[in-house]
């Protein structure tokens, strides 16, 4: 991928990060924005205390512990939408679902 060097004002915004790996050959896992012209990323240990831009109500969250495991992070009210509770968003088995889709299946 080119880098380009930034001539023009600096956008800013909050990140939409998924989670997935540095390259597709790579095991190291990175956080990375998904927004268009954005090639932000940051490591695992970078990750958490991050804004982060909820997949699914757009409302923007801190990343915490609950939302580092999710491939695409939603916020804690999300969350309760869902699941009822905040510290089981999805089973073992939607988990392996979504890391297959991903094709990110780690044991
Ligand atoms: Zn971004
Ligand atoms: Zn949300």
């Amino acid at each position: 991928m080119v880098k380009l060097i930034k001539a023009k004002t600096k956008e800013v915004h909050v990140h939409r990060y998924r989670r997935t790996t540095l390259t597709p050959q790579s095991r190291t896992v990175v956080f990375r924005c998904t927004l268009p012209d954005c090639s932000h990323y940051v490591y695992p240990n970078m990750y958490k205390g991050r804004n982060c831009v909820c997949w699914r109500c757009g409302s923007v969250f801190v990343i915490e512990r609950e939302h580092s495991r999710m491939a695409k992070p939603h916020c804690s009210a999300c969350i309760i939408r869902k699941g009822g509770k905040t510290h089981a968003p999805i089973t073992d088995n939607e988990v392996d679902t979504l890391l297959n889709d991903l094709g990110l299946l780690i044991d």
